[in-house]
């Protein structure tokens, strides 16, 4: 499968925010975008004139880049949100928000979004109980996300039970258990991405 393989923080300075890519050195003065937060490339400060297509692909990319997706999986859950009841923006980001990898980054499993993945695709993560290392599968409401017994010895999940850890309101997670639980599905208000989804909805549409 493709894979982006070239510097996170570049992603950052081309979308121009911080899309919290690298855990900890996001929310530390190391963060290129408090550095440098300019365009990468030679041209990039001279770039002035965005069209409303380009601003509708930049929103696009802001969301894609944020959750680690590649175009063809992006577009399917805008594909899938598309045949939803509702609005279409807000069931994209919904959906987007209900991958298992980004659900075990929510809950501080992970630091980041990509290494949730990782955690997911090594096995550590069971959902009601069973093991689950498709980080794009999909979570409802009830189901409890935990990490493997055999896991949680390891000093990278050990320390969750001394952090204090602040999770979205439509999940709960139990420290001292390493259990997380989905307690509703997540709504607008509860994404943080500083976004205008209905730009991605317009580019699709074209
Ligand atoms: Fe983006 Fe994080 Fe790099 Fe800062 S440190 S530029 S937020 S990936």
């Amino acid at each position: 499968m493709a894979k982006y393989t070239d510097a996170d923080c570049r992603l950052c300075r081309r979308e121009g925010c911080k899309l919290f890519l690298k855990g900890d050195r996001c929310i530390s003065p190391k963060c290129a975008m408090e550095k440098r937060p300019v365009v990468p490339g030679q041209h990039g400060l001279g770039r002035k004139k965005v069209t409303e297509y380009g601003l509708q692909l930049r929103e696009k990319q802001k969301v894609k880049r944020a959750y680690g997706l590649l175009e063809k999986q992006f577009r399917g859950y805008y594909e899938k949100a598309t045949r939803m009841k509702g609005v279409v923006g807000e069931n994209m980001l919904s959906l987007l928000e209900r991958r298992l990898d980004n659900v075990v980054y929510r809950l501080g499993i992970g630091d980041s979004r990509s290494e949730s993945r990782q955690i997911v695709n090594h096995g550590h993560i069971l959902v009601n109980g069973k093991t689950v290392n498709i980080p794009s599968y999909l979570v409802k409401v009830g189901d409890e996300i935990e990490i493997k017994d055999s896991s949680k010895s390891l000093s990278k999940f050990a320390q969750l039970r001394e952090m204090k850890i602040v999770v979205p309101k439509w999940l709960d997670f139990n420290a001292s258990k390493m259990i997380g639980k989905i307690t509703a599905l997540p709504k607008r208000d509860d994404i943080d991405l500083n976004i205008q989804e209905h730009m991605i909805v317009e580019l699709y549409s074209r």
